[in-house]
C-alpha cells in the first residue's frame, strides 16, 4: 500500500518531518540507512531555536551541558565573550539526541525502517518511488530528502550536481575527547556553559571547544576550498589546544564530514518531493550551524505537504510555497552570515573585542540563538535599545579608558 509520506534519512530534519506528518494524520514511512543510534560527525551544539521547535524541552539525560553563553579568542590574542543570563542552548551527543527525535517520530505513528539504505529516488505524475539497497521499493504520494548533505535523493531527482562543489559546501572535522568532569572544570576554568570559538591557524577556517559532561567536543570547519589538508588543519588545531589548556588529549577517532551549503540558492522542491535540513544545504554559512534549520525545515515540510494533501496537488509549483517559507525563516541569517565569513578573522578581531562585555550584545547574542529575533533585526533593535542602554555604554567606556591610563 502507498504511504502518504516517505521520508529518507533520520536525522533531525528527517525526524521531526515524520514525526510532524505522522501528527498531522499522513501514514509516513522513515527510512535510515544505519542501524541506530547512529554516529554523526558534529560539535553537538543545538541552539535554543531548534530546541524551541520541539516545544522547548529535552530529557535531562540528553542535555550534556546548559550554554548561556559563546566565547571567541581571537588571532591577535583579543578575547571577546557574549554570556546571558537566558540559556542559548545545548551540548548534546548526536547519536543520543537523533535516536530521541527518530523516537518521538514514531510514538507519534512513523514506520521506521533502520538500516535500510535509499539508493535510488524517482517521482513521476502517479507517485514517489524509492529503492532500497535489497532491491525493495516504497511508493508515496510525497517524498522527503533528509538523508544530509551527501543526500541521494536530491541526486536521483536531479536538483543537485552529481559532484560537490567544494566552493559552496563547507567541510569538517570532530572529535569528542574524553577527560571526565573535573578535566572538563579545568579546561573552562569551571564554566563549562560557553562555547569557545577560535580560529584556526590558516585564520580562514574556525575551531571550536564545546563542553560536554566528561567529554570537550573539538573540531575544525571552513569552506570547502580552504579545509582540503583537513587532517593536517585538526592534527594542529588538536595540538594548539593541549597547549593551550596544559591538557593531554588523547584521540579516539577522527570524523569528517561536509556541511551543505547554498540552501537558498538552490532548488528544493520538485513534483512530489522536497528536499530538508542538508540535503538542501541549509547551514550557516559562517559558523556551519545546521541542526536548528534542519528541524525547521522538516517542519516547514510537513506542513507544506499537509496542505497540498487536502488540496489535492502534488507539483512543484504547489510546494514552491516550502521554498517561499525557508526564504523568509533563513535568508537574512544566511546572507548575513556569509557576508560576515568572506571577511575572515579580520573582521571578527575589529569588531568583536569592542563589543564585547556590553549587555546589549550580549542580549542580541542571546535573542538570535534562542530565536526570537532574526540577524536582520539586529540594527532595528540595536537602534532601539541604544537610549536606554547608553549610561551603561558610556560608563563601560569610561572605565575601560581608566584602566588604560593606570
Ligand atoms: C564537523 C561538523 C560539526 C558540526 N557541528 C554542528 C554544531 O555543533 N551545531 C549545529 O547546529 N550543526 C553542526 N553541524 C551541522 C549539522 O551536523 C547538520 O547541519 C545537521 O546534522 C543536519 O541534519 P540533517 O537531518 O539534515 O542531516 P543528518 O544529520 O546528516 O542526517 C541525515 C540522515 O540521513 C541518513 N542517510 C544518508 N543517506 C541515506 C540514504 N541513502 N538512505 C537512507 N538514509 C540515509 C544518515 O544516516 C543520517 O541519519 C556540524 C557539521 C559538521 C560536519
Amino acid at each position: 500500500m502507498p504511504y502518504d509520506v516517505v521520508v529518507v534519512g533520520a536525522g533531525p530534519a528527517g525526524s521531526i518531518a515524520a514525526y510532524e506528518c505522522a501528527k498531522q494524520g499522513l501514514s509516513t514511512l522513515l527510512l535510515e540507512k544505519s542501524p541506530l543510534p547512529r554516529e554523526k560527525p558534529c560539535g553537538g551544539a543545538v541552539m535554543y531555536h531548534g530546541i524551541r521547535v520541539i516545544g522547548g524541552h529535552l530529557p535531562r539525560r540528553l542535555v550534556e551541558q546548559r550554554i548561556f553563553g559563546l566565547r571567541f579568542s581571537l588571532p591577535n590574542g583579543a578575547k571577546a565573550e557574549f554570556v546571558s543570563d537566558k540559556m542559548i542552548g545545548i551540548t548534546v551527543f548526536r547519536n543520543r539526541f537523533d535516536e530521541y527525535l527518530t523516537k518521538r517520530a514514531v510514538d507519534a505513528g512513523s514506520e521506521l525502517m533502520e538500516d535500510t539504505p535509499v539508493i535510488h529516488a524517482a517521482t513521476s505524475d502517479g507517485t514517489a518511488i524509492v529503492r532500497v539497497k535489497d532491491g525493495s521499493e516504497f511508493h508515496s504520494r510525497f517524498l522527503i530528502g533528509a538523508d544530509g548533505v551527501n543526500s541521494v535523493v536530491s541526486r536521483s531527482l536531479g536538483l543537485r550536481p552529481e559532484r560537490k562543489d567544494l566552493t559552496k559546501v563547507g567541510l569538517g572535522m570532530e572529535s569528542d575527547f574524553y577527560v571526565g568532569e573535573d578535566g572538563v572544570d579545568r579546561a573552562t576554568n569551571g564554566n563549562p556553559s560557553v562555547l569557545e570559538i577560535i580560529p584556526a591557524r590558516n585564520r580562514i577556517s574556525y575551531g571550536w571547544i564545546f563542553p560536554k559532561r566528561e567529554h570537550l567536543a573539538i573540531g575544525v570547519a571552513g569552506s570547502g576550498v580552504h579545509m582540503r589538508a583537513l587532517r593536517s588543519v585538526f592534527d594542529q588545531f588538536h595540538r594548539d589546544v593541549e597547549e593551550r589548556l596544559h591538557m593531554h588529549l588523547p584521540l579516539e577517532k577522527r570524523r569528517t564530514c561536509f556541511l551543505g551549503g547554498d540552501g537558498l540558492g538552490s532548488r528544493n522542491v520538485t513534483d512530489r518531493a522536497i528536499l530538508v535540513g542538508d540535503a538542501a544545504g541549509f547551514v550557516d554559512p559562517m559558523m556551519g550551524e545546521g541542526i536548528a534549520y534542519a528541524m525547521k525545515s522538516g517542519v516547514f515540510a510537513a506542513a507544506v505537504i499537509d496542505s497540498a494533501i487536502e488540496e489535492g496537488k502534488y507539483d512543484a509549483a504547489s510546494l514552491s510555497e516550502y521554498q517561499i517559507l525557508c526564504k523568509k525563516e533563513f535568508s537574512a541569517n544566511f546572507r548575513m552570515a556569509a557576508w560576515a565569513g568572506s571577511r575572515g578573522t579580520a573582521f571578527a578581531e575589529r569588531i568583536l573585542p569592542h563589543v564585547s562585555g556590553y549587555k546589549l550584545a550580549s542580549d542580541v547574542m542571546s535573542m538570535v540563538a534562542r530565536g526570537e529575533i532574526g540577524y536582520a533585526d539586529i540594527p532595528y533593535l540595536i537602534l532601539k535599545s541604544l537610549p536606554r542602554q547608553l549610561p551603561g555604554v558610556l560608563m563601560q567606556v569610561v572605565k575601560s579608558k581608566m584602566s588604560v591610563s593606570y
